[in-house]
C-alpha cells in the first residue's frame, strides 16, 4: 500500500476548514504570523504555500519579511510584539536564521502558546513528560498517516533513523505515548541494518538518498520516508527519499512515497496546530 499524503492532508484541511466555519461569529478567526528573514529561496517556496493553504480553510494569514541584517534584538521586539498581539493565534518563524542569529534564543522568546511550529522549550518538555503540547508538524503528520494505517500502535518496534530535535526526537516521544518500544537511530549507531530488520515501524528522517534497502525491511513493515533529497540524472532532477521506494515497496504492508508522502502532512499540521492553540487561547 502507497500512503497517499497528499489526500490525507488534503482531508485534514476540509475537516479544520468545517471546525473553523463553526467557530462563534463573536471571535476574530484564527491568526497565523510567519516571520521570514532574508530570502532564502526555498524558505520562501515554504511560507508562499503555508499562507496559501492557511487562506484555504480561513486562517488570517500574515507574512513578516525583515532583511537578512536585521538584529536579534530587533526581532525579539518583533516576537514580543506577536505574543501581545490578540489576534495572532500562532507565530512561526521559518528557520533556517542567518548565522548572527541564535534560533534556540528566538524560539524561546515566543510565547509557548503561540509557538506553532512546537520548538518552544515548554513544549518539547510537555511532549517528553506524555502532557499536551503543540508537537512539530512533521512528526505530528507522521503520526497521523501511522495512524492511518495501524490505528493501534501498542507494542510495535519502532525504529527511527535520525534524531533531530524538529523530526526524530519528537517522533520518538510521539510513538512512546503511542506504546510502541522505540529505538532512536543516528549516524554513530552500529549494525543500522539489523535494527532495521527488528522495525514494525521505520522512520527515516536523515537526508541521505535511497540509502534504507529492500533488504534492511521486514515483511509487514510500515515506513515513513520523511527525507527530501535533489539528485540530478543525466540532466532530469528530481526528489527522492531516505528509502529506496522502487525496490521496497512491494515488500512492506505499507510506504510514503517521495514526494506526495509526509511532506504534505507538514503544513496541514501547522494548520491544525494553529486552530489548537486558537482554541485554547479562547477556552474553546
Ligand atoms: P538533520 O537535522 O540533518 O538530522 C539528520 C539525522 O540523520 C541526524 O540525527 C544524523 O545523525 C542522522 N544520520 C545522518 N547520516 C546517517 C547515517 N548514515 N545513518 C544513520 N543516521 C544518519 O535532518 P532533519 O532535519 O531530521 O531532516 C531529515 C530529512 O528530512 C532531510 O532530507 C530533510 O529535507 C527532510 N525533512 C522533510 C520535512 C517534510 O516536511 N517532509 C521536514 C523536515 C525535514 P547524527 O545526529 O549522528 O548527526
Amino acid at each position: 500500500m502507497i500512503i497517499d499524503g497528499k489526500k490525507i492532508a488534503e482531508e485534514l484541511r476540509f475537516k479544520l476548514k468545517k471546525e473553523i466555519d463553526q467557530l462563534p461569529t463573536n471571535l476574530s478567526k484564527p491568526g497565523l504570523t510567519v516571520i521570514l528573514i532574508g530570502d532564502h529561496p526555498a524558505s520562501q517556496i515554504y511560507v508562499r504555500n503555508k499562507e496559501k493553504f492557511a487562506k484555504e480553510v480561513g486562517i488570517n494569514s500574515k507574512l513578516l519579511k525583515f532583511e537578512e541584517t536585521i538584529t536579534e534584538q530587533d526581532l525579539i521586539q518583533e516576537i514580543h510584539k506577536l505574543n501581545d498581539d490578540s489576534t495572532v493565534h500562532g507565530i512561526l518563524v521559518q528557520l533556517p536564521l542567518p548565522s548572527h542569529i541564535d534560533s534556540g534564543k528566538i524560539i524561546s522568546e515566543i510565547n509557548p502558546a503561540k509557538d506553532v511550529d512546537g520548538f518552544h522549550p515548554n513544549n518539547v518538555g510537555n511532549l517528553s513528560s506524555g502532557n499536551d503540547a503543540l508537537v512539530p508538524c512533521t512528526p505530528y503528520g507522521c503520526y497521523l498517516l501511522l495512524k492511518k494505517v495501524i490505528p493501534n500502535l501498542s507494542g510495535l518496534n519502532a525504529v527511527i533513523i535520525g534524531r533531530s530535535n524538529i523530526n526524530g526526537k519528537p517522533m520518538a516521544q510521539l510513538l512512546l505515548k503511542e506504546n510502541c518500544t522505540v529505538t532512536i537511530t543516528h549516524s554513530k549507531t552500529k549494525n543500522l541494518k539489523d535494527l532495521c530488520l527488528t522495525a514494525d515501524i521505520l522512520v527515516a528522517s536523515v537526508g541521505n538518498p535511497q540509502m534504507v534497502k529492500a533488504d534492511w525491511v521486514k515483511k509487514d513493515c510500515v515506513i515513513i520516508d520523511v527525507g527530501i533529497n535533489r539528485l540530478e540524472d543525466n540532466g532530469t532532477k528530481r526528489i527522492v527519499g531516505d528509502v529506496d521506494f522502487e525496490n521496497v515497496k512491494d515488500l512492506v504492508k505499507a510506504i510514503t512515497p517521495v514526494p506526495g508522502g509526509v511532506g504534505p502532512m507538514t503544513i496541514s499540521c501547522l494548520l491544525n496546530n494553529t486552530i489548537k492553540a486558537y482554541k485554547k487561547i479562547n477556552s474553546i
